[in-house]
This record gives C-alpha cells, sequence and structure tokens, in this order.
C-alpha cells in the first residue's frame, strides 16, 4: 500500500501554496457531496539519471476533460495549461532518483444541485520509491460495483471510490491486500483501484468497460505491448470462476503497475507467471527511457 506524505506544497486556485494553505470550504458541493474528478498520474525518474517524465500526461488529461463533462462541472483549462500546472508543482516536490505520483482533482468549489457549480484544479503530488510491485493476495467483495445507470464506472469521480473503500476495509480484515469488486451480473469488473487481467491458454483476458470498469490508460499500454510482443490480447466478460482456473492474474494501473496475484481468495496462484513477467518488464523498460514504444508517451519536465 502506498505512503503518502504531507509535501511542503500543492497547486490550488492557479498557483502553488504551501499544504497547510490548501484549504476547501466546508460549504463546498465538493465536501458536502463528494462532488469531483481526478487522476492519478505516474512520473518515472529515468534511467538517464538526469531526466523524469510523465507517463501518458495527455491521455490522463483528456480522461480528467471527460469525467469532468460527464459530471457537468465546468473545466476550460487547455492542455498546454494543464502542463504547465503539473511541471510547477513537480518542480519543486521532485527528488533526484525517487518518482512522483500525481493526483490531480477538478472539484466544485461553489454550486448547489449542478446549479452555479464552479470549479478548482488541486494537484498534490507524493514521491515513490523506484521499486516494481510485489505480488499481491486478493481476496473478492461482497460489495457490488455499480453499473453504468447508477454510478458510472468510466467517470473517475470521488464518490465512485467509496464502494472500493467498503471491499478494502473488508479486504483487510480478511487478510488480504485488495479485493476483486464484481458487478451486477457476478462477473469481475475491477480491483478498488487497478483492472484485472488474466491469462487463459497464454493470451491476455481483461473485462471491457461495460463490465464497471474505468477506462484504463494502463490496460491501453498493455494492450499495446502485447501487440508488439506477439500476445494474444482481448476485452471481454469474465466470469469469477475464470479468475480460480487462470494461468496468470495481474492488477494493471498507474499506481499499481502490473502487479503479480499470487493468490486469489482460496487458490494459489503458480510461482511464475511468465506471460505477465514479459509485459511487465517492458513496460518498465519504457517508462524508464531504456526504450522507446510507439503507442506510449512519456513527456519530459
Ligand atoms: N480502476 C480503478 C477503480 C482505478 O482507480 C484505476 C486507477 N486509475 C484503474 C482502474 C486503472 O486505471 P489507469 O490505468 O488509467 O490508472
Amino acid at each position: 500500500m502506498v505512503q503518502l506524505q504531507r509535501p511542503p506544497y500543492v497547486y490550488m486556485n492557479g498557483r502553488i501554496t504551501s499544504w497547510d494553505d490548501a484549504t476547501i470550504h466546508v460549504g463546498s458541493e465538493a465536501l458536502i457531496r463528494g462532488v469531483s474528478v481526478f487522476e492519478g498520474i505516474k512520473g518515472y525518474w529515468q534511467k538517464d539519471e538526469r531526466t523524469f517524465c510523465l507517463l501518458a500526461l495527455r491521455e490522463h488529461f483528456d480522461r480528467l476533460c471527460r469525467s469532468a463533462r460527464l459530471l457537468h462541472l465546468p473545466f476550460d483549462m487547455t492542455y498546454d495549461d494543464f502542463f504547465i500546472a503539473c511541471s510547477k508543482l513537480v518542480k519543486l516536490l521532485l527528488v533526484p532518483g525517487k518518482d512522483l505520483w500525481l493526483r490531480p482533482t477538478l472539484a466544485a468549489v461553489e454550486g448547489h444541485w449542478g446549479l452555479g457549480t464552479v470549479t478548482d484544479l488541486i494537484i498534490t503530488a507524493y514521491t515513490q520509491e523506484q521499486q516494481r510491485p510485489a505480488p499481491i493476495d486478493v481476496g473478492i467483495s461482497t460489495w457490488q460495483r455499480s453499473g453504468d445507470a447508477s454510478l458510472p464506472a468510466r467517470i473517475k469521480s470521488a464518490s465512485n471510490y467509496q464502494v472500493g473503500r467498503l471491499a478494502r476495509i473488508e479486504g483487510r480484515r480478511q487478510g488480504f491486500s485488495d479485493m476483486v469488486l464484481l458487478n451486477q451480473w457476478g462477473r469481475v469488473s475491477e480491483a478498488t483501484g487497478s483492472c484485472v487481467l488474466l491469462v487463459r491458454n497464454k493470451g491476455v483476458i481483461t473485462p471491457t468497460t461495460a463490465e464497471g470498469c474505468l477506462e484504463s490508460i494502463t490496460v491501453n499500454i498493455i494492450e499495446s505491448l502485447c501487440k508488439s510482443l506477439n500476445i494474444p490480447f482481448i476485452r471481454r466478460p469474465v466470469d469469477r470462476t475464470e479468475l480460480y482456473i487462470a494461468e496468470e492474474i495481474c492488477l494493471a494501473g498507474t499506481l499499481a503497475e502490473l502487479a503479480p496475484v499470487c493468490k486469489v481468495e482460496y487458490v494459489t496462484m503458480q510461482n511464475q507467471s511468465p506471460v505477465f513477467q514479459s509485459i511487465a518488464d517492458t513496460f518498465w523498460d519504457i517508462v524508464r527511457g531504456i526504450r522507446k514504444h510507439e503507442d506510449v508517451t512519456l513527456t519530459a519536465l
């Protein structure tokens, strides 16, 4: 589990401010109804030991815009201004040799039931060690992922994470590091902060967004890597029972990266995960600037 610090600076109200001054009003819809959308963006310290790059910045900005539009949150910032805002904060918080995880949040700071909504872009960033994810145990939650007609999973909104939070608390009591959420049809949707991928017959399978998952940027990257590595990749509904017989399982997301699953509920996976290992090795080389891939963009700051 990622440890978050209290960094000295935050981006808020169009400028850098100190952590202690970065406050939000008690009357804001962001606080009262959890009206905000956000992104998690990973920045990688490069192998050349002097460059720092954000992974898929444009894709994250585009998804933030889509989430804002779906929740009727005004957001007219350009990509260039978003880039500048991120760079200002990164320049202050970057520690050479370490990575950063940026969390831009568009919060409704004024308005009532969608009338007179005013938003503010807040960016926090947290230092991370350069570390590949260790294998994890996952459970299957009794809490259910909401559907498109209740809380659409493709909106990366704060409120969408309430069920994930309940699932994590449930999982912690049972000794699991993360939990898989099923959807209203009892099929696999996603984990609390990442997507679920499995290997069957040496091909990678992941549920479609219609199964209740976020439109994941990492999964898109993995799909491109699979194409280059000649590994079959398919998006289709995944039954719960497929988790118990999968050859390999991994959780994928900006923060999770490609985390191998060593146990799902009561089923221990085989020790080796050759398919995900080769994808993860390629992913790692690309994000560290060791090799390039035409579908994966790194933005130097
Ligand atoms: N599902 C959920 C619920 C998430 O929070 C995340 C992390 N953003 C993902 C999936 C993976 O999305 P991405 O690869 O774009 O980070």
